[in-house]
């Protein structure tokens, strides 16, 4: 029997990193956890590496440091702690592959990092390929590294696409719950709240990816993301939504026929698939009931009412560093709302000024990308 494959959680404490430890506990046979990494979460983490006993644990926070050595210094565990340690720890030996469920750009450099360090990769990190698509894909073509998708709808292209490689994609459809505010108008957005914005109607994930769901940025950054993984142009990429997140997306190839991949709206799916690829696993994971769901239904997505979807569509056409400009104005967008400081409707403004006042660059290197990075933070903070 094969080994199990040692898997490196970079963001063990999320809904990501939760979710694939879940998903090691249930075939310990066939992985193990190598490496755990967490940001603040001190206590999760501890507990994480006393269950799981990996051979090392970075906590990105400095001053949690001791709290995390004093607990696991005999047990046969390397602490490190600082985010240098975060992106070098991914270089370990014995890692066969790197789960990169940071959220947002502050998951760019460890991914980057294991991309040169031929590390396979499980990506549920889409601000990766959002920030820097075609340096990463270009880094993991050149070191023969393999990026298997975690974000669900990739996941099910990717599922579908097995055994067609040769085959040409005629297009691709990205499905979206649509979210919380689904048939909302602008009028009706205006004075929506947090908790509101917070309450997804089918997944529980981390604060910042709910907040994309529910201004559909999320679906935005899987598009670009999807031309990434996908090589596919823009005009191959749709978005429908599709309320029920049972049909997770769906490949056209170019005879006209479509493969779909459908199953609970549960990720534990994807990221098993993303650490067993080309196999699957057995496991006791919810099965789909199809008279649980006796309408599957799909509609256009409201692009005049969610114009982050459209302002994902517009950077990504421009290229250069757009989408940079794009994730990172909604990163500091995200967190303002999360704080009150601005309103829903706000957030789109803010990316749409930013889109537009930075000063484009047509093929940006690494350093470009984080100056972009850092300068429409900062612009961004000052149109707050
Ligand atoms: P989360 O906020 O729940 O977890 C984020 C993790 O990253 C935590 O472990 C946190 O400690 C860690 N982290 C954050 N900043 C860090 C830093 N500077 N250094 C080290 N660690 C840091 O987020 P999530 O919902 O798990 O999402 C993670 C990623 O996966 C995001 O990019 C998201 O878009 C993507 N994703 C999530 C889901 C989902 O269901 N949650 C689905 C698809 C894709
Ligand atoms: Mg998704």
């Amino acid at each position: 029997m094969q080994e199990a494959k040692k898997i490196a959680i970079v963001g063990s404490t999320g809904s990501i990193g939760t979710q694939a430890l879940e998903v090691i506990r249930e075939n310990p046979k066939h992985f193990a956890v190598e490496v755990l990494v967490g940001n603040s979460n001190a206590d999760l983490l501890i507990q994480q590496a006393l269950e799981f006993n990996p051979n090392s644990v970075v906590i990105a926070d400095e001053s949690k440091y001791k709290q995390v050595k004093d607990v696991l210094f005999d047990k046969d565990i390397k602490v490190f702690a600082g985010n240098k340690a975060v992106e070098q720890i991914v270089e370990s030996e014995n890692i066969d592959v790197v789960l990169a469920s940071i959220v947002g750009y502050a998951g760019l450099a460890s991914t980057i990092n294991a991309i040169k360090h031929k590390k396979t990769i499980a990506l549920a990190n889409k601000e990766t390929l959002v920030v820097a698509g075609d340096l990463v894909t270009k880094l993991a073509r050149e070191n023969a590294v393999n990026i298997y998708p975690v974000d669900s709808e990739h996941s099910a292209i990717f599922q579908c696409l097995a055994g067609e490689w040769d085959n040409k994609i005629e297009k691709i459809y990205l499905t979206a719950s649509g979210g919380p505010f689904r048939g909302k108008t602008r009028k009706d957005l205006e004075n929506v709240t947090r908790e509101q914005a917070l309450k997804h109607p089918n997944w529980s994930m981390g604060a910042k990816i709910t907040i994309d769901s529910a201004s559909l940025m999320n679906k935005g950054l899987e598009v670009i993301e999807a031309k990434w993984l996908f090589n596919l142009k823009p005009e191959q990429i749709d978005v429908i939504v599709h309320p029920q997140s049972i049909v997770h997306s769906i490949v056209q190839f170019e005879d006209g026929s479509m493969k779909a991949q459908l199953g609970l709206p549960d990720m534990k799916l994807p990221i098993q698939y993303a650490f067993s690829y080309p196999a699957r696993v057995q496991n006791a994971f919810k099965r789909f009931d199809f008279f649980n769901y006796p309408q599957l239904t799909f509609e256009k997505p409201d692009t005049q009412t969610f114009t982050n979807l459209a302002l994902a569509y517009e950077a990504l056409k421009k290229g250069g560093n757009m989408p940079c400009v794009l994730n990172a104005a909604n990163e500091v967008a995200v967190d303002a709302f999360l704080k009150d400081k601005i309103k829903f409707l706000q957030m789109s403004e803010l990316i749409e000024k930013c889109l537009h006042k930075i000063e484009f660059i047509q093929q940006p290197d690494y350093n470009q990308y984080i100056e972009c990075d850092a300068e429409t933070r900062k612009l961004a903070a000052s149109l707050l």
